[in-house]
């Protein structure tokens, strides 16, 4: 095992074992986030949901086979990326996660994973992500286009599963992924 697979999963551990907020009191149990551990592409969710929480995995339910999908479509796998979310916990029955759940998972593990892996892209998957890391108070605003903030590379776009309620939105998270397979080509 290399020295930066060793730290990702000992984080990965300290997830596992974490009681730092309310939310390790509900959940089955903690889902740290998998993947490449140099991946180019690293791909942020909200929290884990209820398939998750049971998992132990980061996007294995519907919203799950939908990003599996568009990745596909965009010639990417989710074996490439590393894939977590701004909570690693999920909130009882799937509610925003709260302001301190979110400082104290992203100040904890979050700004941490992001060092590690250290990719050349972070896509922020929906309204939590893209306000959580940069402070972007709608995605349709923030979509479209490259952000680079504090010497990193993102691009927002909308959550998987926003397309369960508005159906519209299909066409447009394939404009997010199309933009994240291009933006790879040329980094
Ligand atoms: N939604 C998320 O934001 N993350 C998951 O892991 C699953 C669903």
């Amino acid at each position: 095992m290399t020295d930066l697979v060793q730290r990702l999963e000992a984080l990965a551990d300290a997830i596992r074992g974490c009681r730092q907020c309310p939310l390790h009191t509900s959940r089955t149990q903690a889902v740290p986030g998998e993947g490449e551990s140099s991946a180019a592409v690293m791909l942020i969710g909200e929290a884990p949901g209820r398939d998750e929480d049971r998992q132990g995995r980061p996007f294995v339910g519907a919203a799950g086979r939908l990003l599996d999908q568009t990745l596909a479509a965009n010639g990417l796998d989710r074996q490439e990326c590393f894939i977590t979310n701004i909570v690693k916990c999920r909130p009882p029955d799937n509610r925003a996660p709260r302001k301190g759940e979110v400082d104290t998972c992203t100040s904890h593990y979050l700004v941490e994973q992001i060092a590690l892996v250290n990719p050349k892209i972070i896509m922020l998957l929906g309204g939590v992500a893209a306000k959580t890391l940069l402070g972007v108070t709608s995605v349709n605003e923030a979509r479209g286009h490259l952000i680079e903030q504090d010497h990193r590379t993102y691009i927002v776009g909308y959550h998987p599963a926003a397309t369960f309620y508005r159906e519209d939105l299909t066409e447009k998270i394939k404009e997010d992924f199309a933009l994240l397979t291009q933006a790879l080509a040329k980094s």
